[in-house]
Order: C-alpha cells, then structure tokens, then sequence
C-alpha cells in the first residue's frame, strides 16, 4: 500500500519519502509507535517506493510508490525477491536463523528491484542472540540494502542495536482517521467505525478487536447522558442509571467499565464543542447532534465535573466496588 493510501502520519511519511528519493534516508532504521497505527505498511511503502518502475507525486506533493507497476504489486502480495518481511513464528520469538537469511541475503546486489529492504516486524521479539549477530550489519549494511525494524516496544531492543538505528515515531492516528480506515478497508457502517474509533485510543487494530460491544457502549452512555441531562428529579436519573449498568449485566464490570469510558469519550467531545476548539479533535463526530443538544444542558463546569466523577467511578470499579452501586451514583453526579 503506498504512503497515500496510509492514514494519517502525513508530515512523517512526506519527509521519510522526500529523503528515500533523495537517498539520505538512513539505511537502518528502527519504525516505533503504538500497535496497529501504520507502522508495518509505512516500511512496505518505503520498500515499494525505492523499488517502484514509475514513482508518482501524491495529491501532498511528495513522491510515492505508484502501487500498480510489476514490482509494487510483487511487494505487497510479498513475493518479490527483495524485499524481505520477517515476523515471529508461532513460538512468538524471531530465530536467529530467521535473521542470518535475512544478513546473508542482504549481502547480494538487488536481484530484481534497485534496493533490498529488510523488514523485521515486531522487531522486540528478536532473541538475543540474533540482535547481537544483526549489529554489524545494522552499523554497515552492504550497498543497496536497508533494514527497517518495525515495533511498538523500541525499548526492549538491545540498546547496542538502537543506537545503530535511526528512530522514526509514529503517533496515534485521530478518531477520524481510524474511522475512514474502518469505513475504507473493513467494511464498516458510518455509526458503527466511528463508535469503534471513538475508544479505539488511536489504534485501527484496537478498534477491530472491539467494534460490536463498543457500539452498545456508545447506545447505552447516550441514554445516560440524555436521560440526566435536564433532570434533577431522582427517579428519572435512577432510570437512566438502569441504561448505564443494562438490567442483565449488573455483575460485568468490564461491560460498565466499557460504558464509562465511553461516556467519558462524549463528555470530551462536549467539552470540545463547548470550548470551541478544533471539531476535527472529536471522537464522535457523527454525534454531533447529540452533542449539541446536550450542550443546552451541559455548561463547561458541569461537564468539567461529570468527566471528574466518571473518572472517580472508573477508579471505584477497579477497586472492587459494586457495578450497580457506581451506576447509581454517577447518574446522581453527572
Ligand atoms: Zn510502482
């Protein structure tokens, strides 16, 4: 997949691809950040850039793979002979012998393309051995060869192998990046990626391992909202406590806890809307009705207070305290 078509991370992959064309991009570098925000197709798009028959300028002006020519396809079906992907088998670790092919292999001219990329996904599960038998080539990789260590635990390298490497940082992607993604390559309706993004914390592999039961979370911590926005009268927010804790569930902390945060999720947005920052910073964007209605009832204290008190239910829940106990109270104190 080349750079345009990855989500965000746009002034970090215009500089990476600018310096690939230009050939000042390091030779060994070390692709850190979060799971699941891009890392792993970030290196494919560099592999497939400096391999690519016909390079284009995406609609940002930087160069890019053109993701149609002989080589790009060879690349991303992970059949072209030089460019190599490593991972971890199903022992979970990477084998020394894994890394030898990968030095030996690394030590030939190009066979098809014009540079060999290696590329170490999960790069933290390297054994020892291995990372130590890899720094040699890591300080002075053969002509034509870069190595590229994808991780989200740059720290468990060995500090001999980071030094060799040029670190480049990957952020959490914004809600509405990880919603197109859903939307784009998973097949996600409008409502369903934007609640998955909404708690997702950045991550498109966060979101997918969770979207049904987020977007119940979303449904239940709307009706709490609504039902405690204009009410002071203590039956009514009892009811909307019963939205929040779901009459089946009272014993499922992590379902209630689930629940909270994603009416903490609203409560920031609120707060967003209310202090007229940037809307693109919402989580629930496609909320935004909903938002606006609450924010009749909701001025900047009140929500300052309810995201305090959901933040205080959080803390009780992971203390043991009773499901139904924390619902009822944080209906009375949002
Ligand atoms: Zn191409």
């Amino acid at each position: 997949m080349p750079f345009q078509q990855i989500a965000g991370h746009r002034r970090l992959l215009q500089l990476m691809a600018a310096a690939a064309v230009r050939g000042s991009l390091p030779p060994s570098l070390i692709f850190a950040g979060p799971d699941g925000v891009g890392k792993r197709m970030a290196a494919v798009a560099l592999a497939q850039l400096v391999n690519c028959a016909s390079p284009v300028t995406g609609a940002d002006g930087a160069p890019d793979a053109c993701g149609a020519c002989a080589s790009c396809r060879r690349i991303a079906r992970q059949v072209h002979a030089d460019v190599l992907i490593i991972e971890p088998q199903e022992s979970g670790s990477i084998k020394i012998e894994q890394i030898r092919e990968a030095i030996d292999r690394a030590a030939y001219r190009p066979f098809e393309g014009r540079r060999r990329v290696v590329i170490i996904d999960e790069a933290d599960a390297i054994v020892e051995p291995a990372q130590n038998a890899l720094l040699k080539t890591l300080e002075e990789p053969p002509p034509a060869s870069a190595f590229v260590l994808v991780t989200a635990r740059p720290d468990l390298l060995l500090a001999t192998v980071r030094s060799r490497c040029q670190r480049l940082r990957f952020g959490r992607l914004s809600p509405a990046d990880v919603a197109r993604v859903l939307m784009r390559d998973h097949e996600y309706t409008e409502t369903d990626a934007h609640a998955a993004a909404s708690l997702s914390d950045g991550s498109v592999g966060r979101a997918l391992e969770a979207t049904e039961a987020v977007v119940e979370a979303r449904e239940a911590a709307e009706s709490l909202l609504e039902g405690v926005a204009g009410t002071a009268d203590p039956r009514r927010r009892l009811d909307a406590a019963k939205s929040l804790s779901g009459a089946a569930r009272l014993s499922d902390r992590d379902e209630l806890a689930r629940r909270l945060r994603m009416v903490s999720s609203l409560l920031r947005d609120l707060g967003i809307l209310l202090s007229r920052a940037d809307e693109r910073l919402l989580a629930n964007a496609d909320r935004k009705p909903l938002l606006e209605r609450l924010q009749r009832s909701f001025d900047g204290d009140r929500a300052l207070r309810a995201f305090a008190a959901v933040d205080r239910a959080l803390s009780a829940l992971d203390r043991n305290a009773s499901p139904k106990i924390v619902a009822d109270w944080v209906a009375f104190q949002i």
